[in-house]
């Protein structure tokens, strides 16, 4: 039989262990965005596939507690921690929760323990957003990158030319309305902030399932000027206007009731063709919230750690990258992660 390894405490990193249902965290007996729910959880952000409902503790920002309360109803063991406050946990482990730039209250979680600075990004963005507090760069010795887009391909435009191009199909088409698909929670406020910096000042029409969380921007100070449930449009009123619901109800039932809709949908997978072709979308958009190729490879570039772990999308083109680079990296095979949020 082969001789065991014996067991090195002093291996880098050897305190933080990547399995299958989320980053655990060994001295302070903590996950980071775990698929299950466990004794002690930190979380990233209020999607759903980071922010599951149930943990004994949940750690996070005020702002993805509420989201996650929204979600899941009031829970007990919530701990509130402010960007750029640090939770120290069991086992001699700090946490700071640094912004991502992803969606209201979406952080970065940098970890210090045993002389080791991590920074797990979550998801993230580097481009302007007027509803979530802009990625800091947190200098570390390993950086824990998501890699959603990671391929040259998806290079995403700037935002300003997809807004003008929704208003200009909403001003040619002054019969009809435009309808945009777009996931309920980031995505359609983002999407709604930016039409109003660009000037349109018209009643902008909900479906039901975006009530609620645009509500809840509202509450944390983000103004999305005039906003009216799709239910409560007098006949007509729709007419010439905007439409916003989540991407599953771009073809149900409940969009026959509008006048003549013209279907857009925003997400960063308008980039692809195909995936337009397969809903049904006239109108791509391509809006994400998640980082380009030019934003992850610049942000390792940025941050500049002694090692790289890719998780959470196409790692492969990243590896590569950061090995043509001189970077030491890794993929790791984290479950649970959807292309949902996108
Ligand atoms: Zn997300
Ligand atoms: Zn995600």
């Amino acid at each position: 039989m082969p001789a065991r390894l014996p067991s090195n405490m002093s291996a880098p990193f050897s305190w933080l262990k990547p399995e299958p249902m989320g980053l655990y965290i060994a001295p302070a007996d903590a996950w980071i965005d775990p698929s299950r729910a466990v004794d002690r959880a930190l979380v990233t952000h209020g999607h759903a596939d980071h922010a599951r409902g149930g943990h004994g503790e949940t750690i996070a920002t005020p702002a993805t507690l509420a989201i996650m309360a929204l979600r899941y109803g009031v829970e007990h063991g919530v701990v509130p921690v402010a960007y750029g406050e640090t939770h120290s946990l069991p086992g001699n482990v700090r946490a700071t929760f640094v912004p991502a730039g992803h969606v209201l209250g979406s952080a970065q979680i940098l970890l210090e323990h045993a002389g080791e600075r991590v920074v797990i990004t979550g998801d993230f963005k580097r481009s302007p957003d007027p509803t979530a507090t802009p990625f800091a760069v947190t200098p570390c010795d390993l950086l824990i990158t998501e890699a959603t887009f990671a391929l040259p391909v998806f290079r995403h435009p700037p935002i300003e030319q997809e807004i003008a191009k929704l208003l200009d199909t909403r001003a040619r088409n002054p019969d009809r309305c435009v309808l945009v698909g777009a996931y309920a929670l980031g995505k359609a406020q983002r999407v709604i902030a930016e039409l109003r910096r660009a000037g349109y000042t018209d009643p902008i029409w909900l479906h039901g399932a975006m009530e609620r969380t645009c509500g809840l921007y509202e509450d944390f100070d983000i103004d999305l000027g005039d906003l009216r449930p799709v239910a409560d449009a007098p006949k007509g009123a729709l007419i010439g206007g905007i439409v916003m619901c989540p991407p599953s109800a771009l073809s149900d039932r409940w969009s026959r009731r509008l006048p003549d809709p013209i279907t857009a949908m925003a997400s960063g997978w308008m980039r692809v063709r195909q995936r337009a072709v397969q809903r049904n979308v006239e109108l791509p958009l391509i809006i994400s919230d998640h980082a380009d190729w030019d934003e992850l490879t610049c942000t390792i570039a940025d941050v500049n750690p002694t090692e790289t772990w890719i998780t959470h999308g196409r790692e492969e083109a990243l590896l590569r990258w950061c090995e043509l680079h001189q970077r030491k990296a890794r993929a790791l095979a984290l479950v649970g992660f959807e292309d949902e949020d996108d």
